[in-house]
């Protein structure tokens, strides 16, 4: 099991993954975030992710706007598409 490095989701079966151009699997992101070798979004910035993954947070449970943000802020902070930011 991974999970995305991009947007955090956990990736759960093979057809998930991102691709390469040349078919391969991209294993450090999902299908959604990237495929044929190029972030399907290349203009995302970390603050454009926080806010997508927070309201999907909000869907799920019945979490607060902050709360939401807050979560998604820890949970991306970690991974390897946003560290270079710094
Ligand atoms: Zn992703």
């Amino acid at each position: 099991m991974a999970s995305c490095q991009s947007c955090g989701i956990t990736i759960m079966s093979k057809d998930e993954f991102g691709k390469e151009k040349n078919g391969a699997l991209k294993l450090d992101y999902c299908r959604y975030c990237y495929d044929k070798g190029a972030f399907i979004e290349p203009e995302m910035t970390f603050e454009l992710m926080v806010e997508k993954v927070a309201s999907a947070m909000k869907t799920n449970k019945n979490v607060s706007d902050e709360a939401a943000r807050e979560s998604a802020t820890r949970l991306l902070g970690g991974l390897k598409r946003w560290q270079a930011r710094h």
